[in-house]
């Protein structure tokens, strides 16, 4: 996959950094959450990698094969999308990168999502940060850059990724032939990395039907208990999200924007059973129910089912 236009001009400015010397040996990759940074340090780590001498990654030496194939020894990988990124990780890996590099001269440490680095953790970052190692190069992505410590975010050379408009993603979206025609999840979300996560771990269909069965639900040709089925403990954010989204387009909705043709009718149900008003504490109870749900036991199914039964 190529890389998207919109990340197009920053990698572009990295490698002409590169190729002058001039490229700091931190950088810091922001921009909203699923337009690519993540992405993008992966094009940028690759560039770095790369042994020739030319602005990107030629794609023949060894070190770009080793990039390629995902098992290049210099360069280490760490993501804190799924949580906390903890002191002995960073520890770990800062003693890796202090050693010579066992292929090219280039280390690359990227670490994704950096705001779930924990403090003590950030703070073993910015000690490496502050004692660079010769051609130790540090990626960090993050879509709340405001967490990070100050003293890291001003040793780091900041690259912002722009937000695609919906015509940008659409487009992109259709080059990349997707089987589920993503862009009838613009009501859910026009992120297009969150969109091509969505199909990649089979979640399309969930988001798709939704519409459809809360309509019939509204018009009560079908029981929550019909529409919550497959509902479990690993997929309840992704409901609570779809849910939530409905209602937030529909708010929008009411308050003049337009609506996706997907949530028309499920709109006109929403006013007709519990109203504009309603919808907003609705919006909220699911909001709340999201986060009671990371931090208690409680049983999803019936959570969901009594807010449900609110609508
Ligand atoms: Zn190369």
């Amino acid at each position: 996959m190529s890389i998207a236009p919109w990340l197009q001009h920053s990698l572009l400015q990295v490698q002409q950094l590169k190729v002058s010397g001039g490229l700091s040996h931190a950088l810091l990759i922001t921009g909203a959450d699923g337009v690519g940074q993540e992405s993008l340090a992966f094009e940028m780590a690759k560039d770095l990698m790369c042994e020739s001498e030319q602005a990107s990654a030629c794609g023949q030496c060894h070190s770009c094969q080793l990039m390629a194939a995902d098992t290049h020894p210099d360069f280490r990988v760490l993501d804190g999308e799924s949580g906390t990124i903890k002191v002995d990780q960073i520890r770990n890996l800062v003693q890796k990168i202090t050693q010579k590099p066992q292929v090219g001269q280039t280390k690359v440490v990227l670490i994704s999502h950096a705001q779930s680095m924990n403090i003590n953790a950030a703070n073993a970052v910015l000690k490496a940060l502050e004692e660079p190692s010769d051609r130790t190069f540090f990626l960090l992505t993050s879509s709340q850059s405001s967490r990070l410590l100050p003293t890291i975010r001003s040793r780091c050379l900041l690259v912002s990724v722009p937000t695609p408009n919906v015509e940008q993603v659409d487009a992109w979206l259709a080059e990349h032939n997707q089987e589920a025609n993503l862009s009838r999840l613009f009501w859910l979300t026009t992120q297009p990395f969150r969109l091509l996560s969505i199909e990649k771990n089979q979640k399309a269909e969930l988001f798709l039907s939704l519409p459809e069965k809360v309509n019939q639900f509204l018009q009560q040709e079908m029981t929550v208990a019909e529409l919550l089925k497959g509902l479990d403990s690993q997929n309840i954010e992704d409901y609570c999200n779809g849910l939530a989204a409905i209602l937030h387009q529909s708010l929008c909705h009411s308050a003049g924007a337009p609506i996706h043709p997907a949530l028309e009718a499920v709109y006109a149900n929403l006013i007709r059973r519990i109203g504009i008003r309603a919808l907003m504490d609705r919006y909220q109870a699911i909001q709340n129910l999201k986060l009671a749900l990371q931090k208690t036991n409680l049983n999803p199914i019936m959570q969901l089912t009594n807010e449900l039964n609110q609508w």
